[in-house]
């Protein structure tokens, strides 16, 4: 994975030399490149900030240097943009693990009250862009968030950790639950004792002892982790119950005369099923819905297919599409995914541009080598 830093400040990086960051560019699996945005000044004193139109307090960080350096680093499409902003969309570790599928990522860390936004604007169009918020406090800059960010997303990179088996029971991971407390030598320690489960040999007590203290640390620290299938705003994401079945064909209907008239054709299954074919799916389907003011929205739905766990029908209303439903339905399924699932799989129209980019920036890729229905494609991804 390539990373590019952009930056007022370059010593802030000095610690991706040290450590695990340190070595995995040093082997090879890490090629970091911190850059002075200042290169891209032409004045005396290489001036990367000006007042703000409209007035206010503070500096902005101006345009071109930012412009001079996309264009100086051959910044193109198939590449991401991070741009560090308290204004960003949430950092966690599903989105650590999208960004572990890139093959490079550039980092515009902001200072005094924030980069143009024409800079932001015109990446978009010539690279992916994410907008990521350490969380809801303000840091003096991009730099320390950044940092952050990378050592995150470079830790789930394969060969990045001697052993890959600390990834599995982490906090935030497939468990959705906090990690359990741990110990070490000695077994007493200022009088306080090492519980004796973990003492006894018995790998089975330990792992129900783990699980449950994991379960009581996450529901009394983080009880919204015990409750992930609800949507920002507060809706919940349910199983589907038999008498979604009648919705559930409305909504199919129109998603797929949308989906019929983007493909210009009629030869879509999902537009001609009937009441009994839905009734039939979701027996084996585990299907999920959302409704907003009792009107059925959304709905998506997953099952076992060998050891892949294959996503269908991720349904929005077409009022609702771009509202961001639809990716939190994908993220749902995927959440929902049995513990045997060892990868995701999934159909979608070929000529479904919108769905297509959606599916990308998730982590799946196109897989030519599979078979497709007409008019389809087949995409994937690792489960982690
Ligand atoms: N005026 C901005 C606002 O209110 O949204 C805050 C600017 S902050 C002082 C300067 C820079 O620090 C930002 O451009 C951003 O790069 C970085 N920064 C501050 N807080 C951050 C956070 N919570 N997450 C990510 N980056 C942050």
């Amino acid at each position: 994975m390539r990373l590019d830093y952009l930056t007022i400040f370059p010593d802030f990086f000095g610690p991706l030399e040290l450590s695990l960051p340190g070595k995995a560019a040093a082997s090879g699996l890490l090629d970091v490149h911190v850059h002075d945005l200042r290169t891209w000044t032409h004045d005396r004193h290489r001036t990367v900030d000006d007042t703000p139109y409209g007035g206010g307090a503070g500096m902005v960080m101006k345009p071109e240097p930012f412009g001079e350096a996309f264009e100086a680093l051959g910044i193109g499409a198939g590449d991401t943009i991070v741009f560090t902003t308290p204004s960003g969309e949430r950092f966690d570790q599903r989105l650590a693990e999208e960004l572990a599928t890139r093959e490079r990522i550039v980092f515009a860390c902001g200072r005094y009250e924030g980069i143009d936004q024409r800079v932001i604007d015109h990446a978009r169009e010539v690279a992916e862009v994410r907008e990521l918020s350490l969380g809801d406090y303000v840091l003096n800059g991009g730099e320390v968030a950044a940092l952050a960010v990378t050592e995150a997303v470079v830790r789930l990179l394969p060969g990045f950790m001697g052993n890959a088996e600390s990834l599995v029971e982490e906090s935030h991971g497939a468990s959705g639950l906090l990690e359990y407390p741990v110990y070490t030598k000695p077994r007493t320690w200022q009088g306080r004792e090492v519980p004796d489960v973990l003492l006894s040999g018995d790998h089975g007590r330990i792992a129900a002892w783990r699980e449950d203290q994991a379960r009581r640390r996450t529901a009394r620290r983080r009880p919204d982790l015990l409750h992930p299938s609800v949507l920002d705003d507060g809706t919940p994401i349910v199983r589907a119950v038999p008498g979604d079945a009648g919705e559930l064909l409305t909504l199919q209907r129109a998603c797929w005369v949308q989906e019929a008239l983007d493909n210009d054709t009629l030869d879509i299954p999902a537009l001609h099923e009937s009441l009994d074919d839905v009734v039939a799916w979701m027996q084996e389907w585990d299907t999920w819905v959302v409704r907003r003011a009792g009107r059925l929205v959304g709905a998506v739905r997953g099952k076992m297919e060998g050891d892949a766990w294959d996503i269908g029908r991720i349904m929005v209303a077409p009022d609702l599409q771009g509202s961001g439903l639809g990716r939190a339905l994908l993220d749902h399924i995927q959440a929902v995914a049995p513990e045997q699932a060892t990868s995701y799989l999934l159909f979608t129209g070929e000529g479904s541009a919108r769905n297509r980019r959606m599916y990308r920036k998730a982590g799946f890729r196109l897989r030519a080598d599979l078979p497709a229905p007409p008019h389809a494609v087949v995409l994937t991804k690792p489960r982690r």
